[in-house]
């Protein structure tokens, strides 16, 4: 017997002191505790031991068999412990730190103009009403005084559905709509998309938007008419704006009118966007025809009225500047940022 109990427990200490993982103190359990182990081998030489000091030797052999294990088994404890703590650590979530920013989009400026009429027409007291993009013949046409040779009523112009339905070319059906659905006094606009069956090109696509404008009352007259629309092109596209009115032809309005509107980039001089001639068309218009105002079952003798449509993408081109009106619709972000 060449080592005391003591001398091994204070080796044990100080190799267990050392550990630092899983294995170290697996190491140190064979060393002492295992079938050939230093505490076990000394058990066993228990019976060489002298009579009168094996109580004393077996009972501090035993001590420190115990008390390796316990050291063992707490250093294993307080290693798994602060691993948890370092994994809890290195996952931690501050919940305080700003998260992520992410891209907003912005609206498109289709949306943008649309946004932008309609304000105005709510500030001069409109309100706004949709109609459905899949239209009925009668309401795109025959009730709007389309004759049935009007030309835009062919086949080759208009998407048709059945032969009753087709996609809506403009907006004016919703005037039928509203005309058959209230009473005057009516003071509505309609934004909403459209379809014609054109060939894409700068200035033509075969899906586009319009905004139209009703107003039936009593006493109504074309200077209320032109007194509207002066005031939209003032605050659309600026104070400086002068509006000029020449005759045209719709089906559903009598007189009509398109009003061309001084150019606002040279002012009325003559430039590119003008093509030299200083004024810029914008919209068309006129006064509610009377076999109109009848599909709404108004009399006509009471109440006369106004209307207008104007193209959203024009619009928007000559505000922005814009030369190709596919540009609109090809989702091209960079296109549309420019618009945030
Ligand atoms: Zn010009």
């Amino acid at each position: 017997m060449d080592r005391r109990p003591e001398q091994i427990l204070d080796e044990a200490k100080d190799l267990l002191a050392e550990a630092k993982t899983e294995q170290d103190f697996e190491t140190a359990r064979i060393r002492y505790l295992g079938k050939n182990g230093e505490v076990t081998a000394l058990l066993k030489s228990m019976g060489a031991v002298p009579a009168e000091e094996r109580k004393e030797f077996g009972k501090a052999a035993n001590a420190v068999k115990q008390e390796i294990g316990e050291l063992i088994s707490g250093g294993k404890a307080a290693l798994a412990q602060s691993l948890r703590a370092s994994k809890l650590m290195s996952e931690r979530i501050d919940v305080t730190e700003p998260g992520a920013e992410l891209p907003f989009g912005t609206l498109h400026p289709i949306t943008q103009t649309i946004d932008e009429i309609s304000r105005i027409f709510m500030g001069l007291g409109y309100s706004i009403t949709e109609g459905p993009e899949v239209e009925t013949v009668f309401n795109n046409f025959d009730a709007l005084n389309a004759a049935p040779n009007h030309p835009s009523r062919d086949l080759t112009d208009t998407f048709y559905i059945t032969e009753d339905t087709l996609l809506r070319t403009q907006t004016s059906p919703v005037q039928i709509r509203t005309l058959t659905s209230s009473e005057p006094p009516i003071k509505v606009i309609s934004p909403g998309r459209c379809f014609r069956a054109d060939t894409p090109d700068s200035t033509h696509s075969p899906m586009f938007h319009q905004v139209e404008g009703l107003l039936v009352d009593e006493g109504v007259t074309m200077a209320d008419l032109k007194g509207t629309l002066d005031a939209f092109a003032k605050r659309m596209f600026g104070e400086d704006a002068r509006t000029k009115f020449r005759p045209h032809f719709f089906p559903f309005t009598e007189p009509s009118a398109e009003m061309d509107m001084s150019c606002f980039v040279c002012g009325g001089k003559g430039c590119r966007v003008c093509k030299g001639s200083g004024w810029i068309e914008i919209l068309g218009c006129g006064m509610v025809h009377p076999n109109v105002l009848k599909v709404g079952g108004l009399d006509t003798e009471r109440y006369t009225g106004f209307a207008f449509g104007m193209g959203v993408e024009r619009i928007a081109m000559l505000k922005h500047g814009i030369g190709d009106i596919r540009l609109f619709y090809e989702n091209d972000i960079r296109f549309i940022e420019q618009f945030a």
